[in-house]
């Protein structure tokens, strides 16, 4: 179904939109705008098998409307995989403002977004994202009960970077026994690619294994304030695919595995935070097997914060969510062996377990 709510989409971009959900197997898009407040937006249900659909929302200043429909469809499925593979009884949403999160936000539009959110029923459960705080939501939550990932004060469960952090440290550990037979990080050298919210917390996990941590940022303050903290080291954003090192963790943006990444790259195991780290899934996995490099998939050790709101929802408590979070570890290893056996790549790998377990709730629903 496709729902228009004054959003100016031409015939041409609607056939866009409605062949890519075929593709894509999308259930839902909801195209929202508002005059009096100015938020245009998009929330996009790709899965509802396993449950309600759970994403968060980005605010993002794209450059055009199909750019936004392009990321919301994506990181939608993503959310559906994500959810899937973490054994939760959740489905795949996202929704998307178009917009600068730092000039256009306001109370107003955030609230007309919590209306929207609300008019769906609960068919998607709305979360922070890029261009979004714990404040945010809380302006959502004035107009709509469906929204996690407020603050631990007003019943939420509040920042889910550590669990996200621990999470990805669990994947990395898992791809470090199987590629060594141990896992102890002790002594390896890692670049760690975006030291912000979760970076960070990885970085204090690596730095407890004293392994030997490179960083990099586009923001000085941040790469000052992390080496002098955990006696990490700086590394140029030029310099960064050259770097010898054992583990590289994406923590920053999405597409840092491309073409002419990959072929610089030098490292065993990537293990990192960033949604979507492969340009093209197809292709850039293909190449890092080719290459023998171990790949832990995003949405697979990214988890931690999906796994933080989903408890939130259930009202389990923060030490429930790390202990789910903890079995990262196991999922990695199983997924990193059925690549091996099946000679598929990791993604495929983890993609056909999630799809497994759609088909059998699905059955199951019938
Ligand atoms: P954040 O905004 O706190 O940190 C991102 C950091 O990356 C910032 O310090 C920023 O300066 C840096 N950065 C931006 N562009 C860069 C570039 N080109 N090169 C190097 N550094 C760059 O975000 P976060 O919450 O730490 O999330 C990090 C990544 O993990 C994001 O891709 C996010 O989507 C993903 N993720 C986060 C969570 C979570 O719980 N926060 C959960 C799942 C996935």
């Amino acid at each position: 179904m496709i729902e228009l709510s004054g959003l100016k989409v031409s015939n041409k971009e609607k056939k866009v939109v409605l062949d890519k959900m075929d593709q894509m197997g999308h259930e839902q898009v909801l195209f929202c705008r508002d005059k009096e407040t100015g938020l245009k937006a998009i929330i996009a249900i790709h899965n509802t098998i396993m449950g309600p659909s759970l994403g968060g929302v980005r605010m993002w200043n794209y450059k055009n409307e199909l750019e936004a429909i392009e990321d919301v469809l994506r990181l939608s499925r993503g959310m559906t995989y994500k959810a899937a593979i973490s054994g939760l009884s959740l489905g795949g949403g996202k929704a998307v403002i178009i917009g600068d999160s730092a000039t256009q936000k306001s109370e107003a539009l955030l609230r007309r977004f919590g209306k929207f959110v609300d008019s769906i029923g609960g068919q998607y459960i709305t979360a922070e994202d890029v261009g979004m705080g714990p404040k945010d939501m809380e302006y959502i939550k004035l107009e709509t009960n469906h929204v996690t990932g407020t603050s631990i004060e007003l019943g939420g469960s509040g920042d889910p970077s550590p669990v996200t952090a621990y999470g990805v440290y669990m994947g990395m550990k898992a791809s470090a026994m199987y590629r060594w037979g141990c896992d102890k990080l002790d002594g390896k050298v890692i670049l760690v690619q975006g030291i912000g919210h979760v970076g960070e917390h990885l970085v204090k996990h690596l730095k407890a294994e004293r392994a030997k941590i490179y960083i990099n940022d586009i923001n000085q303050e941040r790469l000052d304030y992390v080496a002098n903290k955990y006696g990490a080291k700086i590394i140029d954003s030029s310099l960064i695919y050259d770097l010898k090192m054992d583990i590289y963790s994406p923590c920053a943006l999405g597409a840092t595995l491309n073409t002419t990444s990959i072929q610089r790259l030098k490292c065993e195991i990537i293990a990192g935070a960033a949604n979507n780290q492969l340009e093209d899934e197809n292709i850039h996995a293909v190449q890092l097997k080719e290459k023998g490099i171990i790949y832990a998939p995003d949405f697979l050790i990214n988890a931690g914060g999906l796994i933080n709101v989903y408890s939130e929802i259930k009202g389990f408590s923060r030490q429930d969510s790390m202990k789910s979070t903890k079995n990262i570890y196991n999922t990695t290893l199983e997924i990193l062996n059925r690549a091996e056996k099946d000679g598929i790549t990791t993604n495929q790998a983890a993609i056909s377990i999630a799809e497994n377990r759609l088909e059998i709730a699905e059955k199951d629903n019938n």
